[in-house]
């Protein structure tokens, strides 16, 4: 099954691909430079056709049964299992990350959330009925809410793609996407996939387009009734200020700032794995990654230590090579952001590895035409400092040291984000105290990275709020109704006397 007929063109309208009438844009692959596809981008006239479409599949989808909805969502992860190995060597080219990570990752993970929705959408329950006042019988509704506009980042295109439409989709909405314009084409392949599954036209809609205009645009829109947007806090807040005018719901995942604390008594070995996995995963383009390890200061110096070695062993490379660990940043003015906060720190902090492009990959390959950057260990930084406080948004790691256990846990609780924690103890109540006080969405407990499609997804603090996959997120995209019946018949009301005559 073919779902790259990206010759069409970016946009996805009720069911059908067509041009962009905005400005030009190419897709470049980061690992070398090349074009992966060029396009135009949607005009706002074209945001305004995929909101018609959406308002029109609206009826038809939102009165559809929820077994009609989830028999449609299950169609939907056949056909993304059936074009996985496309999925993943499209996420590859358009972000550059390793191959192994779209295909152990990206796409798996993606066709489990589908097959977890379209289990969702026929457990959407209103919580209670029955009789309150002893004269009415009262029941809640779960409702569609509308048309949703989505606003996705470049870091995991598919699975945000997937986050954004399939809650939305399995409640009865319908949407209307746009994707980071650096990379469209997984969110393509996957409106398309919804078509093949026998989803209606409409119900997904792609605009891809700059976040300015068409993004803004989509925002503001008199008919989208809510917007669910993942991407940076200062984007974030411009959504939300947006929204406000025509008092749309948000529901917003920001950026992340995730702290790792390292207590004396965690196993060395566990933790200095785990943070450079943490802290590499998707080359840290990843809003839960590893950023600020603090490390209790009996195991700092070797903590340090261990990470350096293995940061110095992980092969950059290029992506498409499954042995590859670490493939390029998304893009050459992303990678320059990185080197920048890199190089600002040599003068307040020390670089103890990397802190460089490195001109050749693990086997000689020439690496220098790609947006690559070798994992960086910084250390003696301080707590207000740059690259403590703020999302890099790379594969770089700061280390500080802590003594107390209220020190570490005021430290990992000082910066405005709150998406993810890990506290690395075997200690069970340290490990308890850490998920208490730990201020953020997640909580790990001798691991940093893994979720799942069951479990909620979201920020504390300026990392937003509202909830990605589980039960939750559903619950997000519906509005609750009251239904009140009068079961007496009695047409002149005890409570009328509030209003006119006496007892
Ligand atoms: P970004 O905020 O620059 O862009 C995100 C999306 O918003 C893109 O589609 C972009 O085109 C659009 N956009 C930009 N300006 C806009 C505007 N004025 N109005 C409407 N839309 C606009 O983020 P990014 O650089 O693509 O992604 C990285 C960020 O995403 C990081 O901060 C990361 O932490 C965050 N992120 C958060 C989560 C989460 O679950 N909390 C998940 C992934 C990424």
């Amino acid at each position: 099954m073919d779902l790259t007929d990206f010759g069409a063109g970016a946009q996805y309208i009720a069911g059908r691909r067509s041009r962009g009438s905005g400005a030009p844009f190419q897709v470049v692959n980061p690992a070398d430079g090349s074009v992966v596809e060029e396009f135009s981008l949607a005009s706002t006239e074209q945001v305004d056709e995929a909101v018609a479409a959406g308002r029109a599949a609206l009826p038809e989808w939102s009165g559809a049964t929820p077994g009609a909805r989830s028999e449609a969502l299950t169609r939907l992860a056949a056909v993304l299992t059936d074009a996985a190995a496309d999925l993943a060597r499209v996420e590859t080219a358009q972000t550059g990350k390793p191959i192994k990570l779209s295909t152990e990752f990206d796409v798996p993970g993606t066709v489990d959330n589908t097959a977890f929705f379209a289990g969702a959408a026929r457990n959407l329950e209103g919580r209670a009925a029955g009789e309150y006042s002893g004269d009415h019988t009262s029941y809640v509704r779960r409702e569609a809410i509308g048309v949703v506009g989505s606003i996705s980042p470049w870091n995991y295109p598919l699975q945000m793609a997937a986050w954004k439409v399939l809650p939305a989709i399995a409640a009865g909405n319908t949407v209307v996407l746009k994707p980071a314009e650096l990379t469209p084409l997984t969110s393509l392949m996957f409106a398309r996939a919804c078509t093949l599954a026998g989803i209606p036209d409409g119900v997904v809609n792609v605009v891809t387009g700059a976040g300015r205009d068409a993004g803004e645009h989509l925002v503001a829109h008199p008919d989208v009734a809510m917007v669910s947007f993942t991407g940076s806090t200062p984007v974030g807040r411009r959504v939300a200020e947006l929204a406000t005018a025509t008092v749309k719901r948000t529901h917003l995942e920001l950026g992340g700032k995730a702290p790792f604390v390292v207590f004396d008594d965690a196993d060395l070995d566990a933790a200095v794995h785990g943070a450079v996995a943490a802290s590499l995963i998707n080359s840290g383009q990843d809003c839960t990654a590893a950023t600020r390890a603090y490390v209790q200061r009996p195991l700092y110096d070797a903590f340090v230590a261990g990470v350096a070695e293995l940061y110095a062993a992980i092969r950059l490379g290029d992506p498409l090579d499954p042995r590859t660990d670490l493939g390029p940043l998304v893009s050459f003015t992303h990678r320059d952001r990185v080197a920048g906060f890199v190089e600002r720190a040599r003068g307040y902090a020390t670089v103890v590895t990397g802190g460089a492009a490195p001109a050749k990959g693990h086997d000689g390959t020439d690496l220098t035409r790609g947006a690559y950057y070798r994992p960086t260990l910084i250390t003696g930084a301080a707590q207000d400092s740059e690259v403590v406080q703020g999302e890099i948004f790379g594969p770089i790691l700061v280390v500080l040291p802590f003594d107390g256990d209220d020190e570490g846990l005021r430290l990992a609780n000082d910066t405005p984000y709150g998406l993810a924690a890990s506290a690395w103890t075997g200690n069970v109540h340290r490990s308890l105290r850490a998920t208490r006080e730990l201020a953020a969405g997640c909580v790990w407990v001798n691991d940093h990275i893994p979720i799942i499609s069951e479990m909620p997804h979201g920020g504390y603090k300026s990392s937003g709020y509202g909830k990605d996959m589980s039960q939750y997120s559903l619950d997000e995209y519906t509005q609750v109704k009251h239904v009140m019946f009068d079961t007496t018949a009695v047409a002149r009301k005890d409570w009328h006397r509030t209003v006119f005559g006496d007892r």
